[in-house]
């Protein structure tokens, strides 16, 4: 019941940013993007200043949608997704351990609407663990490109967090 499309492909990072470039509208204020990979060059961009971004995963619920609620602390730095098919919940990468001692709400986009496309950015610096995690999203109504939330990683081992987007 959950089939709209086919599953989400869950890519990584290097992606050729010039694929997406005609895709992505920076002609107005906020950048838009017509799809969740798109996600892959704007958190590229976003962090290029920063903390840049060598690994970026796209999120997918198990059920194989990949529309999301979002729900974050962006103090605290931690964020719960909910699949808008199948309703399961899942705390993206580390947030879970912050959870207790988060305020958390629900993000919502400029237009209005909570529905996201959702992906991690994982920025490891000259270190082979992450240092950075952002979480970027893409509204499925109105396309616009955001990050609701980002925090620091500043524990090892950090590989699973690969697998908790
Ligand atoms: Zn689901
Ligand atoms: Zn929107």
């Amino acid at each position: 019941m959950c089939k709209k499309g086919g599953p989400t492909p869950i890519s990584a990072f290097p992606t050729p940013i010039s694929a997406f470039l005609q895709m992505i509208d920076r002609s107005s204020k906020y950048w838009t993007g017509t799809e969740a990979a798109d996600l892959d060059e704007y958190l590229g961009a976003l962090t290029s200043e920063s903390y840049p971004a060598d690994r970026i995963i796209r999120a997918s619920c198990v059920c194989g949608q990949s529309v999301f609620a979002l729900v974050v602390d962006a103090d605290e730095g931690c964020a719960q997704r909910a699949c808008t098919c199948c309703r399961r919940t899942h705390f993206v990468c580390d947030s879970g351990e912050y959870w207790e001692d988060a305020e958390p709400e629900n993000f919502v986009c400029r237009c209005g609407s909570s529905s996201f496309e959702l992906a991690v950015a994982f920025s490891h610096g000259n270190h082979t663990t992450v240092k950075w995690i952002t979480v970027g999203n893409r509204c499925t109504k109105c396309g616009i490109l955001g990050s609701a939330v980002d925090w620091k990683v500043d524990y090892e081992p950090t590989a699973h967090l690969y697998n908790e987007v």
